[in-house]
């Protein structure tokens, strides 16, 4: 299920050895429009280090407030804090995660549905 980092996609995003539309980077995080966007706006904010789901962050759940920090910033810097934004977490086969390293969507820019 989960793959090791040296296969990793996002991995290689963070080390700059696959290229992504960056949006944002700090020591610990990056942020990168996603290449299939379901929404006008629709960035990935990903911890650098790899981490396959949410399953895996054991005693380090704080990294998900982090990730939810730096996307409610990207909200506001992308001007849909007023209209309106979701942010959410794919974990798993039935969750709909294709990427195994924890990821945080943040999505807005127009009327989203229930899922979509
Ligand atoms: P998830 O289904 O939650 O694992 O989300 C994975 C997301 O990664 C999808 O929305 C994809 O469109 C996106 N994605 C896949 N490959 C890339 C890439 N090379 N650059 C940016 N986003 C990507
Ligand atoms: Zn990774």
């Amino acid at each position: 299920m989960s793959e090791n980092s040296a296969d990793c996609l996002f991995c290689k995003i963070a080390a700059g050895d696959i290229p992504g539309d960056i949006v944002y980077e700090d020591d610990q995080f990056i942020a990168f429009n996603d290449i299939n966007p379901q929404a006008p706006v629709h960035i990935l904010i990903i911890p650098k280090r790899h981490i396959a789901t949410v399953n895996d962050v054991d005693g380090e759940a704080e990294v998900v407030g982090s990730l939810a920090a730096r996307a409610f910033k990207l909200a506001k810097k992308q001007g849909i804090d007023q209209s309106g934004y979701r942010i959410l977490m794919n974990c798993n086969q039935e969750g709909g995660q294709t990427v195994y390293h924890i990821h945080m969507h943040l999505l807005g820019g127009k009327q989203l549905g229930f899922l979509g």
